[in-house]
């Protein structure tokens, strides 16, 4: 019975996380956009991106490196992957922490021919010592090769072809100076709208051979919290219901009823965000509370909630950051029923 319970609760909680797993991995590949055409949303980045993108093709020449910042499941990797279709060119991608050793980065900066793409997904992450390689890389396509061992060993300079970093982070904030003012492009994904996310779901749902009413999706969409990731995977959930309790046809009322069956509030909230939430309200009287007790009283990584819950709360205007720690808002007292306190004026 606790088994149950607990297993149903981590359920929960990937529901709504931006943050890939395995089965995501396997349904993106079909339904990850392959051109700007099909990229819905973004219509600022994408933009600016074409614009870039033609004339670095007119030019002959490699793209700027690109730095993409914003909560998982945005996009980031497939605007990379984008990009490089549109340069004809082919892409190499890694991520920050999978890159151990400094020949590990060098081996594939060296492999890269003229105008390839290398996404660094997690840039954020990547180990000191490896990110100084990357200086010279990106900015005079230079790796400098350490040949020979102790007192008699060289620097053999070394000329990659031009390429195009791009780089993905979460975390803007820990992507350090040097590193960040070698980007020529850089651009921030927001939460889409509901009315992107339709267009996404109807289109996911098309591919995937789902039958589903403009209603239906439109739902989907509202508790989406903004990521197209997580849109796509609340409609495949909503499809099993379907398949089982409605001959395989999404509806308004299938959608609601099997996102309130899966613990998807109507502004895509779940457990975990309402316990946070109410963490803050009744524990921490409405804060300010540090992120390191909340982090604690939920029993989660205080990095998953700065990532993926904090964001989408903050967005829909429930919580706030402030010096001092994490403060309800009056909104997040009306969305929970109950009475705000009168604080201290001057406390925040
Ligand atoms: P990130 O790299 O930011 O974590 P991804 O690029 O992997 O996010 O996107 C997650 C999934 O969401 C993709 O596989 C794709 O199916 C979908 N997706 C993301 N952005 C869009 C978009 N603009 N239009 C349609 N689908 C999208």
């Amino acid at each position: 019975m606790l088994f149950g319970a607990m297993s149903e609760m981590t359920e929960a909680r990937r529901l709504v996380s931006g943050r890939a797993f395995d089965e995501d991995a396997r349904i993106e590949a079909t339904v990850r956009p392959a051109n700007f055409g099909d990229y819905i949303g973004q219509d600022r980045v994408k933009e600016n991106l074409q614009i870039a993108v033609e004339a670095a093709r007119n030019r002959g020449e490699a793209l700027d490196h690109v730095l993409l910042y914003g909560p998982p499941g945005l996009g980031k990797t497939t605007l990379a992957q984008i990009l490089a279709r549109e340069m004809s060119s082919s892409i190499k991608i890694s991520s920050g922490p999978l890159l151990e050793k400094k020949g590990d980065l060098t081996a594939v900066l060296t492999g890269l021919e003229l105008r390839d793409f290398f996404f660094l997904d997690e840039i954020h992450r990547l180990q000191p010592a490896l990110e100084e390689i990357l200086y010279p890389a990106m900015e005079d396509f230079r790796v400098d090769l350490i040949i020979g061992q102790g007192p008699g060993a060289r620097v053999h300079p070394y000329q990659l072809n031009r390429f195009t970093l791009v780089g993905a982070t979460t975390r803007a904030g820990l992507v350090m100076a040097p590193l960040r003012s070698r980007f020529g492009i850089v651009h921030r994904l927001d939460f889409y709208t509901p009315d992107d996310l339709e267009k996404i779901i109807g289109r996911s749902a098309k591919i995937l051979g789902i039958t589903i009413d403009p209603e239906g999706a439109a739902e989907i969409a509202r508790r989406s919290r903004g990521t197209p990731r997580v849109a796509n995977r609340l409609l495949r959930r909503v499809r099993d219901f379907a398949e089982v309790r409605a001959e395989g046809h999404i509806t308004l009322g299938v959608a609601r009823e099997s996102l309130k069956m899966l613990g998807v509030d109507e502004h895509g909230l779940d457990e975990t965000d309402r316990n946070l939430m109410l963490t803050v309200i009744q524990k921490y009287a409405g804060g300010p509370v540090g992120l390191n007790t909340i982090a604690a009283s939920l029993s989660e990584e205080e990095d998953a909630i700065e990532e993926i819950y904090e964001p989408y709360l903050m967005q829909l205007g429930l919580l706030d950051r402030t010096p001092r720690g994490r403060v309800a808002t009056a909104l997040a007292y009306k969305h929970f029923g109950m009475e705000e306190p009168r604080r201290q004026p001057g406390l925040f």
